[in-house]
């Protein structure tokens, strides 16, 4: 059976003859005599397409090798037999933007191994939607690395390197290739060549020259558990796409913070530093209020009432807590953080007045829910109607206070 893809990765329209067919869950599986088709392979994904044999039309929908054999799992309308021709078409959009992801992830890697020497590759995943290499670092791996390495990697695509597959004996393949002979079984290894720039033993299937690839772009880098971290990137007009969105978003996070790109890390640092002071600001003086609260006298009962916002929950159970201590008291408080709003009602032992039913309705009126004891209750609901909840609970609670 030929594997049209080892002798040329451009082939994308074939024809062969169907060998054996087999129904499976609704879905044919089909061997041909030669395919195209990709079973996926060293990070690759397989390929996608059709397969046309007049008396029926099979989309390809995964391709995998067993056996020996390349099967051909396919959703089909009309009927298919052993002996018959067909026409195979690939998706070649999906397939060259893997090519050309998968010469991009060779060259890229090389760039991030001789910047960093320790880098070592866990495994590559080669999609149509975005790649990613998975490397171990025991240092940090910074963005500034990253992104070193992508200028060094479109360089290298810029520069039209030949890309050549050679065929070696395990024990005959070039120095400084990169490969985990451990991993192969097989004796003769695939090797790809990028010029004189890299040489590594690869399964998948690449570009015949580095500026088909076009940009390489970096999309994101993840840490994925202790050493190790995920970096995206994209290729061709998919990058090009990519690097015009995150201008956009930079020149209108500009406009928002009036200020222009070269200027943009610092006005964001400073903003951050700003926002920090402020909220240590308005903690401070909540503090203070609280401090400085005086209760309300209401017949032979104090009622502290206070309605908060910026203010650290914790601190504010403490002072509640603190408060409760007194005689014949009732402490009502409300804090508003955000889109979310805190309420606290809690009484001093020796207080008769039931708070537990003013409590739960108050939650209801901001669509939150509470918990507690008795004497101390807390919970949290939507911000926007804190002030509506603390007015009612003020209101239900001067009223017990004052029959
Ligand atoms: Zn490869």
């Amino acid at each position: 059976m030929e594997k049209i893809y080892e002798r040329d990765a451009y082939e994308s329209k074939f024809s062969a003859f169907v060998g054996e067919v087999l129904e499976k869950d609704e879905r044919l599986h089909i061997v041909l005599d030669s395919t195209a088709f990709y079973p996926g392979g060293g990070g690759q994904g397989c390929d996608k397409g059709t397969l046309d044999a007049g008396s029926g039309l099979a989309q390809v929908i995964n391709v995998y090798e067993k056996d020996g054999k390349i099967w051909h799992e396919c959703e089909m309308s009309g009927s298919f037999s052993s002996g018959q021709k067909v026409e195979g078409l690939i998706d070649w959009e999906r397939r060259y933007t893997m090519m050309k992801s998968h010469t991009a992830e060779h060259i890229l890697f090389h760039c991030l191994k001789d910047i960093l020497k320790d880098i070592e590759m866990v495994k590559v995943q080669i999609a149509q939607d975005g790649s990613s290499i998975f490397v171990r670092y025991p240092g940090e791996l910074l963005m500034d690395n990253v992104i070193e390495a992508e200028k060094c990697a479109n360089s290298i695509a810029n520069k039209r390197l030949k890309v050549t597959v050679k065929e070696y004996k395990k024990e005959e393949i070039p120095k400084g290739t990169r490969a985990k002979l451990e991993n192969i079984d097989s004796e003769i290894v695939r090797v790809i060549h990028i010029g004189d720039f890299d040489i590594c033993a690869c399964a998948g299937l690449h570009v015949k020259k580095t500026d088909e690839i076009g940009i390489i772009a970096i999309s994101n880098l993840t840490r994925e558990g202790t050493g190790q971290h995920k970096i995206s990137f994209l290729v061709g007009q998919d990058a090009q796409d990519y690097l015009l969105q995150t201008k956009l978003a930079c020149e209108r996070a500009c406009s928002i913070l009036q200020t222009t790109s070269d200027k943009l890390e610092k006005t964001a640092g400073n903003l951050r530093a700003e926002k920090e002071r402020l909220e240590y600001a308005v903690k401070s003086l909540n503090e203070r209020i609280l401090d400085e609260m005086k209760p309300a006298r209401l017949k032979d009962h104090y009622l502290y009432s206070k309605l908060l916002s910026g203010m650290d929950n914790k601190k504010l159970m403490e002072k509640v807590g603190e408060l409760i201590k007194t005689g014949r008291t009732i402490v009502l408080l409300a804090n508003k953080e955000g889109d979310k709003g805190f309420l606290v009602i809690a009484k001093s032992p020796d207080t008769y007045i039931d708070i537990k039913e003013v409590a739960e309705k108050a939650f209801a009126k901001m669509n939150g829910k509470g918990g507690g004891q008795d004497n101390f209750i807390s919970g949290a609901g939507e911000g926007s109607k804190l002030g509506a909840a603390f007015g009612f609970a003020e209101e239900e609670l001067t009223e017990k206070l004052m029959a």
